[in-house]
């Protein structure tokens, strides 16, 4: 008998994402030191280790923990104050004012509440594309237990054709290239494998070439992600080709720097040319379902992500920012699936089991860590997801992959595990009091809400008495 420190046993199917994508039937996975050390039939795991620890699945479903490759943890307190907003209205009427309005205090609370739903519903690694309180957004995520790659926002260039900046927002570049190099060296290489940091410019109409070729050096020198907004909407687009002459990853390639360490979010306004230059550089690319289909933004219409995952490039997901309304994987993944296949009219042109490859070990890789998460194998952190399958959504249970993507949603989550530390246990969070959380909101509502005039810029639309 090998001692061991867990055994998560009587896991009904396990869906290990694997290169075999094998999936398991009434399986078990041993831990030590956090690594998974073992996987195989309940009865062979529970002959073979002894643990301090058992947990018994109780007929779950397990997958590997998800990575969430573009979500906003500053953007957790902006729910209903961007709909029905176009790219511009978004953007510069809503959400940057919004950023600007927010001070340390309300970054840290809304960093708390996204990482506590980000692992609710499943996700046990996420990536930042920043703001302008990183060590508030490290502070409140580390608490809870969750993987993150958190960064620094820049911009530098205070006009675009879609609009001006907030004064708070606007930067020099070397000022934006300084600030970003500090979150770097304070959090690229902590020691902490839970932590890591990445060079981020939001979006290609307010980032000079300067700051673009700057962050793409530290990104090098940090051996860092370089990640960005891109084709995002056709206004980004066609702001981006009256401005440079360039469609946005035209404009990357002409500055040499799309490589399989850039990730490029939302990559749904492509022309044929910006397909051929992805094909061939393989960068990483965020479908951001939920965040399209809110303002309708077009991705699915226009969008290419099937055939860039045909060509080879490594499609993730990412559930972007809570204005949209969910953060919650499955429901994503199904989103993914669902409105390519709607608006192909072909239901064979997004599986479930490529969804489920998008939100896990495309996800690591996307994050430069897919020697250690992104699917249960010997050797990885055992980062797992036991999903509770005594639920109608998950009756019958026949094929576990189509429930798990057209049928359940992060509701049915019971229990989380990084690096084989329990972080949600039946539904709730171990490693922090949530419900503290949630009357420290209104708080915080009512603090950035003066700053931001907030009773004028969100009026119902219906008489509230
Ligand atoms: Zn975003």
């Amino acid at each position: 008998m090998q001692s061991v420190d867990l055994v998560v046993t009587n896991i009904d199917w396990l869906i290990t994402v694997d290169p075999g994508r094998r999936v398991i039937r009434d399986a078990a996975i041993a831990v030590s030191g956090g690594k998974i050390v073992a996987i195989a039939k309940s009865a062979e795991i529970t002959k073979s280790y002894s643990a301090t620890r058992t947990v018994d699945a109780n007929g779950a479903v397990a997958t590997p923990g998800f990575v969430d490759c573009h979500l906003h943890s500053s953007f957790q307190l902006s729910r209903g104050l961007a709909d029905e907003a176009n790219a511009q209205a978004f953007l510069f009427e809503r959400m940057y004012p919004y950023e600007a309005a927010l001070e340390h205090e309300d970054v840290r609370l809304s960093a708390t509440l996204a990482a506590a739903e980000l692992l609710k519903h499943g996700v046990t690694c996420f990536i930042d594309p920043g703001n302008y309180h990183p060590e508030a957004s490290v502070e409140g995520i580390m608490a809870t237990g969750i993987r993150a790659i958190v960064s620094r926002s820049s911009f530098d260039l205070t006009k675009s054709v879609l609009g001006i900046l907030p004064e708070r927002m606007i930067e020099t570049t070397q000022v934006a290239l300084e600030r970003a190099e500090e979150v770097l060296e304070k959090y690229a290489n902590t020691g902490n494998p839970r932590l890591g940091a990445s060079a981020s410019f939001r979006g290609l109409n307010n980032a000079s070439d300067e700051l673009i070729l700057g962050l793409d050096k530290l990104a090098k020198r940090y051996n860092a992600l370089l990640q960005t907004h891109a084709c995002f909407s056709y206004s980004t687009h066609d702001s981006s080709v009256t401005r440079t002459k360039m469609a946005e990853i035209e404009r990357l390639e002409s500055l040499g720097v799309l490589d399989e360490r850039f990730l490029a979010v939302h990559s749904g306004w492509l022309e044929p040319e910006e397909v051929a230059i992805l094909a061939k550089r393989k960068p990483s690319l965020v479908c951001a379902p939920s965040s399209s289909l809110h303002n309708g933004y077009g991705n699915f219409v226009v969008g290419k992500l099937p055939e860039l995952l045909a060509l080879g490039v490594n499609v993730t997901v990412g559930s972007d920012h809570a204005s949209s309304g969910i953060v919650d994987m499955p429901q994503e993944m199904r989103l993914a699936c669902c409105c390519y296949k709607e608006t192909r009219l072909n239901p064979r042109v997004m599986s479930p089991e490529t969804g489920l490859e998008m939100a896990t070990i495309n996800g690591a890789k996307a994050a430069l860590q897919s020697d250690r998460i992104g699917s249960l194998e010997v050797g990885k952190d055992a980062d797992i997801v036991l999903f509770d399958t005594k639920r109608p959504e998950w009756q019958p249970l026949i094929n576990p992959l189509s429930n798990l993507v057209y049928s359940a949603t992060g509701d049915s989550v019971r229990d989380v595990f990084v690096a084989g530390e329990q972080v949600v246990t039946g539904g709730r969070l171990t490693k922090i009091d949530e419900t503290a959380l949630y009357p420290q909101v209104p708080v915080a509502v009512a603090r950035f809400g003066k700053r931001l005039k907030l009773d004028q810029m969100v009026q119902l639309r219906w008489p509230v008495s």
